[in-house]
């Protein structure tokens, strides 16, 4: 059964956080709210609870989970030789959407961690997720709340959609939409240079800044290609896929983008198929004459990312209630949040891009 409360975002009811955090601590799972998207969270020192988050997504055992910690003292808790440089990061970048990667505590059970020696932990920057933790008054193991495979969730009506129906308990804490809509950026710093393994909400700019160092990007960061399941366990996994065939359209110059998605939807119309388009307001405007007729999502500002990012998973989910045979979605600079969203589009395409 889903057992849903309301809570306030930025002054979390006590009472309901008390509540939920017993049932955590109990073995249950809460879904909460985080600044990227919501969790689905477990005991971390509780394997079995652990082991019902992998099966209430159907998310493969190998996939390991982010643990989510009050503070940045508590990152001696879940991981082991923590080095120097690594303490200066977090004290600086927490509470925030930055997931580090170390060597994990002998405390912390291989179920969480998809049997692997390192954890991967971050502590995260919104009111209720911090008051959950602090009173479980245990680190929180939690992936995102989505079934395996699907759009991360935005909001809880996304956790709803997604579970409702299944034979699952859990509590869902309704705090209304997370802040940037895609998951946190993940760093591996067990390795020199350190590896972005997921871009996020902490751009790259901003890390070269935080860690004064080189930062090593390979191409599945990008959202390009199968990453090596021994660097980024999980990655090789389909993911935020919506139900619905997805194409994204890129191109450098944005005349030629342009173009190139006129001359898509004209030939997918032309040999019969449903489409709708996933666009930013800038772009929509100016194919005015294109989309009469075709359904349009609009995704956010172009000259804006981060609204494109908030919005984006529910864009894609949106996309399934078209009944379309085709979306084709239109590809934004790597820019900033931009590596984030076009990672996450291209892994949704399935890897189906389309360039100029
Ligand atoms: P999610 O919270 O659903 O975004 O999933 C967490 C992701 O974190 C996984 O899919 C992995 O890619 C990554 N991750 C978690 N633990 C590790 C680890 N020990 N090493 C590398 N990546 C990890
Ligand atoms: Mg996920």
């Amino acid at each position: 059964m889903l057992r849903i409360y309301r809570v306030n975002p930025i002054n979390p009811e006590e009472e309901v956080i008390r509540e939920a955090s017993e049932y955590l601590r109990g073995g249950g799972l809460v879904a909460f709210p985080t600044e990227t998207v919501y969790g689905l969270g477990a005991d971390t020192f509780n394997p079995e609870a652990c082991l019902r988050v992998f099966r209430a997504k159907g998310r493969p055992p190998d996939n390991p989970l982010i643990i989510h910690v009050a503070s940045p003292e508590e990152l001696n808790r879940v991981a082991r030789d923590v080095p120097e440089f690594v303490w200066d990061v977090v004290r600086r970048a927490w509470p925030g959407p930055l997931t580090l990667i170390l060597p994990k505590s002998s405390d912390v059970p291989r179920e969480a961690t998809g049997g692997r020696d390192t954890v991967a932990v971050r502590s995260p920057a919104h009111p209720v997720a911090l008051s959950l933790i602090k009173y479980s008054g245990v680190p929180i193991a939690a992936p995102s709340a989505n079934k395996s495979g699907r759009p991360s969730p935005t909001l809880a009506e996304h956790v709803i959609e997604d579970y409702e129906g299944d034979d699952v308990d859990m509590v869902i804490l309704d705090a209304g939409p997370t802040f940037f809509g895609v998951e946190s950026t993940i760093v591996d710093v067990t390795r020199n240079p350190p590896v972005l393994l997921r871009p996020g909400p902490f751009t790259l700019e901003e890390l070269r800044v935080l860690f004064n160092t080189e930062i090593k990007v390979p191409e599945f960061a990008r959202g390009l290609g199968e990453a090596d399941a021994a660097l980024a366990p999980g990655m090789k996994y389909r993911h935020y896929a919506p139900r619905t065939k997805l194409v994204v359209v890129e191109c450098g110059d944005y005349a030629g983008l342009l173009k190139l998605i006129r001359d898509v939807v004209e030939d997918e119309a032309r040999g019969g198929l449903k489409v709708a388009l996933l666009l930013t307001r800038e772009t929509r405007e100016a194919l005015s004459d294109l989309v009469t007729g075709v359904p349009v999502i609009e995704m956010g500002l172009r000259s804006n990312p981060y609204t494109i990012a908030s919005r984006l998973f529910d864009s894609l989910r949106s996309l399934d209630r078209l009944n379309v045979d085709l979306g084709i979605a239109e590809g934004i600079e790597e820019r900033g949040i931009g590596l984030a969203i076009m990672n996450r589009l291209r892994k949704a395409s399935g890897f189906s891009i389309i360039k100029c």
